[in-house]
């Protein structure tokens, strides 16, 4: 269960200050929106709730444990075994194949090679881009790459998914295939019944998305 406690963050000291004490519990196996005006803090609520970001007052609660504040090495490995992160357009490295960037976060949380490759075609299966695992991203879509940033996020099975406007250049189309992607994952587990679900939070302001989330929370 992830939640925020009386959250507010500031890039620099005395600067403006995003959130204003926010306190809001996400619920898993919900899709979450978070939405409101560009430069509110959609993106950077999202670094906070991932752990790239330190709260300048309040706390991150996770499984009843503010992580927000621990150890830069107790960060590392709850960031990857509990969370995945799907970056603004994707952000996929342009000089490694498909396969490699889906497995990359499989690897840092030590999983074998052969377990971690495996694991991935099976992901880009279902999303229906197996067939350019071993492309570039170059020489794949947008909403594919999309697609593709989805898997990665969900390799390593974490209980959190966070998406930072993941239907932003999109098409209708592509962006439905990447929400139902984004829905599908709230059933954690594989086959789907494992435990409350997974917790998935969006930052966006796209109607569409806004429409057929569980839950809105505007910032
Ligand atoms: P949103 O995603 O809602 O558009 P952001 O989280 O990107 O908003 O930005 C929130 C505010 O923080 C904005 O005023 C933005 O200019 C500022 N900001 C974002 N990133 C940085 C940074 N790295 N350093 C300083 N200020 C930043
Ligand atoms: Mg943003």
């Amino acid at each position: 269960m992830l939640s925020v406690r009386d959250l507010s963050f500031a890039y620099t000291r005395g600067g403006e200050e995003l959130f204003n004490g926010l306190s809001h519990a996400f619920t898993p196996g919900r899709v979450t929106a978070v939405t409101g005006p560009s430069g509110r803090g959609k993106s950077t609520l999202l670094y906070v709730l991932g752990l790239m970001l330190t709260p300048s007052r309040g706390a991150v609660v996770l499984d009843e444990e503010d992580v927000s504040r621990v150890s830069d090495t107790t960060r590392s490995r709850v960031r990857a075994a509990q969370i995945g992160f799907v970056f603004q357009d994707a952000a996929l490295d342009p000089s490694r194949v498909i396969l490699d960037s889906v497995i990359e976060p499989a690897l840092y949380a030590g999983w074998s090679a052969g377990r971690a490759r495996s694991r991935g075609r099976e992901l880009l299966e279902q999303m229906g881009v197996a067939a350019r695992a071993d492309h570039k991203p170059g020489e794949i879509s947008g909403g594919q790459a999309q697609r593709v940033a989805v898997c990665r996020a969900l390799v390593t099975d974490p209980a959190v998914i966070l998406a930072d406007e993941p239907t932003g250049n999109l098409d209708r189309g592509n962006a439905e295939g990447v929400l139902a992607a984004l829905t599908r994952a709230t059933s954690h587990g594989r086959d789907g019944s494992e435990g409350d679900g997974r917790t998935v939070v969006i930052a966006t302001h796209d109607p569409f998305v806004l429409e057929h989330a569980d839950e809105v929370l505007a910032l």
